[in-house]
């Protein structure tokens, strides 16, 4: 295993989701009026052991997530794998886009990997449709940022073959979610084009991203009249 060059990785994995903020479109629906992805009562950044080393010795922004209680920290620690370490930054007021975190960039997006181990696309974690409203409007994430996902997540996965296996069980995972749930997998393929998988055998389907569903109060706001006044 060769060991990443933090420094570089962040500067080539840097481009928004979208053309504007989606933090924006997200915060009014948190109560603490902060991006659901910034707030540690939501989702809590998890970095390699390097990429700390890496922050710590660049910027201040952060240091170890403690949780709100011991029992907390020690369920997410317990479910945290190994050489990672569970972090907290100093709020969305105090962001500094060249230190966000890996786990900042890619959020609410993974790699998924099919059953036959190709990495063909990327989808997202499926807990936080309540919240991140990029996932109710898959159809805004730019080409830009797909293709700096994808040559991001391949430099990370020959440095670190583990992690590629964490997201192989990770997909695996999803499937079996999605599959007592009948709900197909939404997928953005490295050609740029959106898909539904079925989750039981893998088949593919082409769609309109504008067509998936939206969800918690980002599927009330489509349905009121006029909605489409109002989206990107
Ligand atoms: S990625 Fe999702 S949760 Fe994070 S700021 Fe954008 S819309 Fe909000
Ligand atoms: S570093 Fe920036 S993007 Fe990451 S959690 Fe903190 S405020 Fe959000």
């Amino acid at each position: 295993m060769t060991k990443i060059d933090f420094a570089s990785l962040y500067h080539r994995f840097d481009a928004p989701i979208a053309h504007f903020d989606c933090g924006a479109r997200c915060a009014p629906h948190n109560e603490r009026g902060v991006p659901f992805c910034c707030d540690t009562r939501h989702a809590v950044p998890a970095v390699y052991d390097a990429e700390w080393e890496y922050l710590q010795a660049n910027t201040d922004l952060w240091h170890p997530w403690l949780g709100r209680s011991p029992a907390e920290r020690r369920r997410l620690q317990e479910e945290t794998p190994d050489g990672m370490i569970l972090l907290e930054c100093k709020g969305s007021q105090f962001c500094q886009r060249q230190f966000r975190s890996l786990t900042c960039r890619a959020f609410p997006f993974f790699p998924y990997i099919t059953r036959d181990d190709w990495f063909i696309g990327l989808t997202y974690y499926w807990e936080y449709e309540y919240a991140c409203w990029v996932i109710s409007n898959l159809h805004v994430v730019t080409d830009e940022y797909l293709a700096q996902f994808f040559a991001a997540f391949d430099e990370l996965f020959e440095h670190m073959p583990q992690e590629r296996e964490s997201y192989r069980q990770y997909s695996m995972t999803m499937r079996r979610v999605f599959g007592r749930r009948k709900r197909a997998i939404p997928l953005l393929h490295r050609n740029g084009k959106m898909y539904k998988i079925t989750p039981r055998n893998g088949r593919m389907r082409r769609v309109d991203a504008r067509s998936l569903p939206a969800f918690g109060p980002y599927k009330i706001a489509r349905e009121l009249p006029f909605a489409d006044e109002n989206q990107p």
